[in-house]
């Protein structure tokens, strides 16, 4: 396999035009920051950022409305880390947590029903949030308390779909995007068709990787020479493999559970058949229909351009705020809440290690 050192050597040699490619997952562009790659890769390869970062798109109504449930008498929230910070208007679930709200952290939604079992007088709730390579799993829970009947858990649910937000946002010409790095994610058991479908509408590479260093490099080698050879495919470079049994079981979980409909996405807008919500048949394990809580559709106005860098737009630096007003110790926006932020990512890996300053997209 060929070194870091060695896949930058020929990066610089075959980048002989102005490439642009858009890093969907926020995982990965965490990872560009800590290797400090954008610094060290050909001038003419430009990396913007894309709206992968789950708690980053929930608009600040939806986390009202957690807010609002997880204050109902007898319910324990149950959520990952990432989400607990995140402010609605005005209150996060840590915040509640810290006035009585139960509000307890899990790793996966099974800990969830563990919980659900161990505490029948009470009702559990999870915030589904996460994209479409979490559906299966969360299906999956929910037939299992629906077989064993299981009716004091319930799920809110806001999982968000990449690739109808991917096709919108590619359609601004202003983007001119040539390539998407995607993360291993989308090989499991999101469609890998959607993305096939992608590349060749809006004339993309596409490649699938891991988050170690090598693993993007080699990606945006493989994306680079796509281009160069016109080329327009989703090439699988992830050591992560699933299985046409595991592929066709997973879609049947989720079309059991889920469907799609037009979904808000924070900064960005309603994207069509974005989201999922739960089935009639299965409402006992929608918590919104269980509380008589609603999404909203529409957007609560801040100062935060999450949004514009979410959509390849603009980079952290651009935001007059950066660094200033917002800090790690003092987020306006969700960007530099979560840990998957882009904006927390550029303060982590440019400001705080002492780094020069990265330079804005729009410098
Ligand atoms: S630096 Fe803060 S205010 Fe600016 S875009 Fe990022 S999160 Fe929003």
């Amino acid at each position: 396999m060929p070194s870091s050192q060695e896949l930058l050597l020929e990066l610089q040699h075959i980048v002989d035009r102005p490439i642009r490619v858009m890093v969907v997952c926020g995982t990965h562009n965490r990872a560009i920051l800590r290797y400090d790659l954008r610094e060290r890769l050909p001038r003419n390869l430009e990396l913007v950022a894309g709206p992968g970062c789950t708690v980053c798109v929930m608009p600040a109504g939806h986390i009202d409305a957690f807010v609002k449930i997880a204050k109902q008498p007898d319910v324990i929230t149950t959520t990952c880390e990432d989400l607990l910070q995140v402010r609605g208007t005005r209150e996060s679930l840590a915040s509640i947590r810290a006035q009585g709200a139960l509000v307890e952290v899990i790793s996966t939604p099974r800990d969830s029903l563990a919980i659900a079992e161990a505490n029948p007088d009470k009702i559990i709730v999870y915030p589904a949030v996460g994209f479409e390579a979490t559906a299966p799993g969360i299906a999956e829970v929910i037939l299992d308390a629906a077989s064993r009947g299981i009716d004091n858990f319930c799920v809110i649910p806001s999982i968000r779909l990449l690739p109808p937000t991917l096709d919108s946002l590619l359609d601004d010409p202003h983007l001119s995007i040539d390539g998407l790095l995607c993360s291993d994610h989308i090989n499991s058991l999101s469609d890998t068709e959607a993305y096939t479908t992608l590349a060749q509408k809006h004339h993309l590479a596409c490649c699938i990787a891991g988050f170690e260093q090598e693993d993007i490099l080699r990606c945006l080698l493989n994306m680079v020479k796509q281009i160069r050879s016109g080329v327009t495919q989703v090439d699988n470079l992830s050591a992560v493999v699933y299985s046409s049994e595991e592929y066709r079981k997973a879609k049947k979980m989720v079309a059991e559970v889920f469907f799609a409909v037009d979904t808000i996405w924070r900064g960005i807008g309603i994207i069509e058949e974005s989201g999922f919500v739960i089935r009639d048949e299965l409402s006992l394990y929608d918590a919104t229909r269980r509380f008589n809580v609603r999404l909203p559709d529409e957007e609560i106005q801040c100062q935060c351009i999450c949004g514009m860098i979410m959509s390849g737009l603009g980079l952290p630096p651009d935001c007059p705020d950066f660094g200033k007003a917002c800090t790690i110790e003092h987020p306006i926006g969700p960007c530099m809440l979560s840990v998957e932020g882009i904006c927390a990512s550029y303060y982590n890996y440019t400001l705080e290690h002492g780094r020069p300053a990265a330079q804005p997209l729009h410098g």
